[in-house]
């Protein structure tokens, strides 16, 4: 058995790579795919990051632009040919599991990414954090319910799990690789800056793992 009890994770640039080894955000990667306007959407996400919108706010604009360019769920799963899981996923998901680990998904991805790569997610993890897309009955995208938990707030959904599992903060392991994951790795037992695209979440972590494969987290949990 683990000291750890839970194990947390990332999404965009944890699960998921890209084929083109590049990926940092799911939302980059989607704006660009549908030829959405660039300069429109950093704006709006300077606006999130100045203050003077809310996550909320940042997330309805972008995914109306995507429903105003009448995107289909096939779309997303025509992006996810770009796409791939990281590398040794399945089997460090499933040596965890089998040691007794609680695993947990806390992402401000889209959930058909995941889906369409690993289609038996939910059935893998025990909790799941993730923004959820809406289509109407001919595959239109409709909008989207979106995560309370990404950015600062992915460290909420952590205590929110702990807090109901009986779980301490010490004896999770959250692995993440960018800036949205810093709140998270703070708080976290054990945390983890995998494939890592951020220096403050490099400062913060307890580990930084540089070899592109999930594998290597398995001797420092187990
Ligand atoms: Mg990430």
């Amino acid at each position: 058995m683990s000291r750890f009890k839970l194990v947390c994770f990332d999404v965009d640039g944890t699960l998921i790579d890209s084929v083109s080894n590049d990926f940092e955000y799911s939302w980059e990667l989607l704006h660009n795919h549908f030829t959405i306007d660039k300069d429109v959407c950093e704006a709006v996400k300077k606006k999130f990051f100045s203050g003077s919108i809310s996550y909320q706010e940042w997330a309805d604009h972008d995914i109306g632009m995507w429903v105003s360019h009448g995107v289909t769920r096939q779309d997303f799963v025509s992006v996810c040919k770009k796409l791939k899981l990281m590398a040794g996923a399945r089997e460090t998901l499933m040596e965890l599991k089998k040691a007794g680990c609680k695993l947990a998904i806390v992402s401000g991805s889209v959930d058909i990414l995941l889906g369409t790569l690993m289609p038996d997610y939910k059935e893998i993890f025990d909790d799941v954090f993730f923004s959820h897309l809406t289509f109407d009955a001919n595959d239109k995208l409709t909008g989207a319910e979106v995560t309370q938990f990404d950015m600062i707030k992915k460290a909420d959904a952590l205590r929110l799990i702990a807090k109901r599992e009986g779980i301490s903060l010490s004896e999770c392991v959250h692995i993440g690789d960018h800036h949205n994951d810093v709140e998270i790795a703070k708080i976290a037992g054990l945390g983890i800056a995998f494939n890592c695209k951020d220096d403050e979440l490099r400062e913060v972590a307890d580990v930084e793992i540089k070899k592109k494969d999930l594998r290597e987290v398995l001797e420092l949990i187990l």
